[in-house]
């Protein structure tokens, strides 16, 4: 069995495509979206999803949220005794989402199809793909989400459309794809996003203005900063989700017997946040300019990501297009849905039989050359680009150079992404080198051969006719490339974490949310906590499933109140 994966930022979901329909499937507590979050209890054993995310707050050193940011980096995260990288992490969020399926679906799930931001990297690409290895699942395909979105956009009505715009902001990321569809042909046309720009960005912001307003003394530097850093990030997102229904709302933080708290306006907030609105239109105008379109010949503005919510990013969006957005995709669901739907035409399921996919590269691809000037003059560290960006894909692309110094022994091509004149400016993405004969300066040729796959993965080639000699991309770090008995081992000791029972989810969820609960009150709220939870504990100690339904019923449904109280 294939699924579709959604693994996003802050959220991640799994899909299947069966009878003809693709359909979201629950985990174990029953949601549709699974928090791409990871903690470490003090046992040892591993929270995934809810349970992990409540714990941001609560044990900020033995959580990790939003780690798909670091995806493709070196950076390790501590969780207590566990250090992880991105990859990693991702690879238990996978792992966590093909048991939930797997469960569902009565039958071993052994590939998937994972989407990925359309602007992610080489780099993060291979990184995903790693993930998904480490989890044990065969990765058949890397799909661009916005792709994915508009599939699931295309195939709910398969009606021939004028061009439509995909906007993707998500927790960490921002897309922009212009799409096509015709004959069952879903045909983008081109891609351009933000690798760094989301909805955690608009928490560091708003947490960034509030945090001297609440403090305005100081007295946060008596805590630990790490904690402080956590405890404001989620204010900010709590806040920031109010005001997507309420004009102002209350930005709390509790530390200790401490309290530190303010009020926060819409105009404030969106005054704050006004340089990352502006960093929303910089992707739309290349897409509609590499896609040969204006505005107005788009039919419509299809919202994908949890952050369009924001009436700050919707305001935004109707300012720059002069119309409003569709709803008609389910801003949480389509991705999913679209990758399940990718899932299908691997598998040729017969309901898709007419449907084709063509994507794009979104970025351009080159190497580094030198030049002389008229005058004679070296110039170095240009960029010579060989797959242009938004060529559809796969792709495959020739460039012929030659040598620049007399009896030049060998030639090192470093291999870059981005659209910068000076190579500088763009992203290194991997380096190869081929030894040639000694000639004099320009007596050797080389060929330069590109290939992007359907997947989004680069492959080069570079041949020396004049000697018949042949090289292939050598990824510079050995870190980036790992031999298959290194991934072997990591999958192992991945496969050797206790993973906390999906059966105990609700309650350990329970037990996280009512932690959080009391930290973030104090007073009598925080003595009432207490004491239900010591009967939730008292309940689960007994092991009388009765007495744990209805104490769990009880404790949730006052968490509930607490929540959800509204103090303004
Ligand atoms: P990703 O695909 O990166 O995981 P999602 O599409 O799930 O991201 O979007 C997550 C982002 O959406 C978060 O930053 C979250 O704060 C934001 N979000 C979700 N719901 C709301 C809401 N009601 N109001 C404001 N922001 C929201
Ligand atoms: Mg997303």
């Amino acid at each position: 069995m294939i699924v579709g994966i959604d693994l996003g930022t802050t959220n991640s979901a799994v899909a299947v495509w069966r009878n003809g329909v693709a359909e979201l499937i629950p985990n174990a507590l029953g949601d549709v979206l699974t928090p791409s979050a990871i903690s470490v209890a003090d046992d040892g054993s591993v929270l995934i999803g809810s349970a992990a995310r409540e714990r941001q707050s609560t044990e900020p050193t033995r959580t990790a949220t939003a780690f798909k940011r670091y995806m493709g980096t070196e950076r390790r995260m501590m969780l207590g005794a566990i250090h992880a990288n991105a990859e990693d992490l991702s690879a238990l969020v996978l792992r966590s989402l093909k048991a939930d399926a797997e469960a569902f679906l009565g039958d071993t799930v052994t590939g998937a199809v994972i989407t990925v931001p359309a602007y992610f990297n080489d780099r993060q690409r291979k990184a995903t793909q790693r993930a998904g290895d480490l989890a044990g699942l065969q990765v058949k395909r890397l799909l661009n989400e916005p792709t994915a979105a508009a599939l699931a956009f295309g195939l709910q009505t398969r009606e021939a459309r004028e061009p439509f715009l995909v906007f993707d902001l998500g927790g960490g990321t921002f897309d922009v794809s212009v799409v096509e569809m015709f004959d069952g042909i879903v045909e983008v046309r081109a891609s351009a996003g933000d690798n760094r720009l989301g909805g955690e960005d608009f928490n560091a912001s708003l947490a960034a203005m509030m945090r001297s307003r609440i403090d305005p003394d100081g007295r946060f530097a008596r805590h630990d900063a790490r904690l402080v850093e956590e405890r404001l990030l989620v204010a900010a997102e709590r806040a920031r989700r109010l005001l997507t229904s309420q004009d102002t709302a209350l930005f709390a933080v509790t530390i200790g017997d401490e309290r530190f708290e303010g009020i926060v306006s819409t105009e404030e907030f969106e005054a704050q946040v006004a340089p990352l609105l502006a960093r929303l239109r910089d992707p739309v105008v290349r897409a509609l300019r590499d896609g040969g379109l204006r505005a107005e010949a788009l039919s419509e503005i299809v919202l994908v990501g949890g952050a369009t919510r924001m009436p700050a990013v919707r305001r935004a969006i109707t300012k720059m297009f002069g119309r409003f957005p569709s709803h008609a995709v389910h801003p949480d669901h389509a991705v999913a849905l679209g990758a399940a739907m990718q899932a299908g035409l691997l598998q040729r399921d017969a309901a898709l039989e007419e449907i084709r996919l063509s994507d794009v590269c979104p970025f351009t691809l080159g190497i580094n050359v030198a030049e002389r000037d008229a005058q004679g003059r070296f110039h170095s560290g240009l960029y010579s680009p060989v797959i242009e960006r938004n060529t559809p894909i796969p792709a495959s692309r020739e460039n012929r150079y030659s040598t620049m110094a007399d009896n030049q022994r060998e030639i090192v091509m470093d291999v870059f992404q981005g659209e910068a004149r000076l190579v500088a400016d763009n992203v290194k993405i991997g380096t190869v080198s081929v030894p040639v004969p000694p000639r004099p300066a320009g007596g050797v040729e080389v060929k330069v051969r590109f290939s992007y796959d359907t997947s989004g993965l680069l492959e080069v080639d570079v041949s020396v006719p004049l000697t018949g000699v042949t090289r292939n991309l050598v990824i510079v770090d050995e870190i980036d490339s790992p031999d298959a008995a290194t991934i072997a081992a990591r999958r192992e000791s991945l496969a050797a974490l206790k993973v906390h029972p999906r059966d105990q989810a609700e309650n350990a969820l329970l037990l996280e949310r009512a932690a959080r609960c009391y930290e973030d009150h104090i007073g009598d709220a925080r003595i009432q906590i207490g004491q239900w939870v010591t009967a939730f504990e008292a309940a689960l100690d007994d092991q009388r499933p009765r007495a744990i339904s209805e104490a769990r019923q009880q404790l949730s449904a006052e968490l509930d109140q607490l929540d959800g109280e509204r103090i303004l």
